[in-house]
């Protein structure tokens, strides 16, 4: 039993994940829409994940602020950070939209609409989302999971914490080790991964079959081809001009974290990773890197941003809706703050496709078609999120002095 249980933590996670997704195809190849019946083991999963939210994002994102040390700097780092966010999701949205111009996934796709859809969210409109940035109550916005107030009181805390000197210094440990702790249960979670994904996979191939991927396969495609483009292209050029380290060893170094972001489809599963390989192997500062990254794996999803714009264009194609140059600036801003709203779990890419699609009148429905493969997109998406995390990192640690390049030129610690 036990070296069983030892062999099986000999194998690295991501390796086990991806073992399972493959068995867990066969699997639900083999036993059809039987293969419900285990979905259930993935749901536990995703709920596990979602219960780490809402704990996780308030503990690093305080302890993140605080550890910056005094408000000059927070407004150095701060201000730095998001215009980077900003710049870099305005970029990816704009890639999305021109590559589903160019591929045109959604033409010649022969499928019908389903009557009714029930999975989206309700829409909202671009000014009550701003709106709702503002927390009436934040005790609420942490029990109904409204990550955008959630960010936004944890921001003022931590800055309350930093103007109240000694007095908060008590505060400070508490949130400190929360987050420790939070990263600790966040591994205890990851662990239950492969059986998740084993169980989601057999689900999704039992009920769909492989058939019903090859259609959507150049969404999938496109999405891939934009993703890689921003790490060729955007990432590398921010670490290769702007943080002005080693290329080879960036990418050595976030190599854990892109392969967990990939494997779980969640940026904030991978937080705890993330901030290892920046702070070990690229020498960010803990202030720096706790606050850009706990703050980029909630609002910066350059993949998520990409998507959006993709997939809208998808559905526009899908049901013949035909969009203007008003219309493409309207799903840049929108898709800016469905990126910045959605939460760093699995998924979560899909349930903002709402907001985007009904500020340009492209159908719900389209989010049914995507739903089966939403899986193989996000894990690619959330893999970008992450590497635009750590681009952004070092970048903004370089502006400020708190990078040591020694550390960044040399080979990765883990
Ligand atoms: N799963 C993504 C993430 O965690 C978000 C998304 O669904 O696009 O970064």
């Amino acid at each position: 039993m036990t070296t069983l249980a030892s062999r099986w933590f000999s194998i690295p996670l991501w390796q086990r994940v991806v073992a399972a997704l493959i068995l867990g195809v066969i699997a639900g190849l083999v036993m059809g829409p039987q293969a419900e019946s285990i979905k259930w083991i993935g749901d536990l999963f995703i709920r596990a994940i979602k219960m780490l939210v809402v704990p996780l994002i308030f503990a690093s994102l305080v302890s993140g602020v605080v550890g910056i040390g005094d408000l000059g700097k927070l407004g150095n780092v701060g201000a730095r950070a998001i215009l980077l966010f900003l710049v870099t999701s305005v970029m990816a949205i704009m890639l999305g939209i021109l590559l589903g111009i160019l591929v045109k996934p959604g033409e010649g796709l022969d499928m019908v609409a389903p009557a009714v859809f029930s999975g989206a969210e309700p829409m909202r409109g671009a000014r009550e989302i701003l709106l709702s940035i503002v927390p009436d109550n934040p005790v609420r916005a942490m029990v109904d999971t409204d990550v955008l107030p959630l960010i936004f009181f944890s921001l003022l805390l931590g800055v309350g914490i930093l103007m109240s000197g000694k007095a908060g210094g008590p505060l400070k440990r508490v949130f400190d080790s929360t987050a420790v702790a939070m990263q600790k249960v966040t591994i205890i979670v990851m662990e239950f991964t492969p059986f998740g994904v084993f169980a989601l996979m057999a689900w999704v191939a039992g009920t769909y079959g492989l058939a019903a991927l090859v259609p959507l396969a150049k969404l999938v495609a496109a999405l891939y081809v934009g993703c890689l483009l921003m790490i060729l292209l955007v990432y590398t050029g921010l670490v290769r001009f702007v943080a002005r380290i080693p290329v080879r060893q960036f990418y050595r170094g976030i190599a854990d974290a892109q392969a967990v972001s990939y494997s779980t489809a969640s940026s904030n599963a991978t937080l705890p990773v993330t901030l290892e390989c920046v702070q070990r192997n690229l020498g960010v500062s803990k202030g720096v890197s706790s606050f850009v990254i706990s703050l980029g794996a909630t609002i910066n999803m350059d993949g998520t941003a990409l998507y959006l714009g993709l997939a809208t264009v998808f559905g526009a194609q899908l049901f013949g809706v035909t969009l203007d140059s008003s219309d493409y600036l309207m799903i840049v801003l929108t898709s800016t703050l469905g990126a910045i709203g959605a939460a760093g779990i699995p998924g979560s890419g899909l349930i903002m496709m709402g907001l985007v699609f009904s500020s340009v009148g492209v159908p719900l429905e389209t989010i049914a078609f995507v739903a089966g493969i939403d899986r193989i997109m996000d894990m690619m998406r959330t893999m970008t999120n992450v590497t635009g995390d750590c681009s952004v990192a070092v970048s903004v640690a370089r502006m400020t002095g708190e990078i040591d390049v020694k550390v960044a030129s040399a080979e990765p610690v883990i």
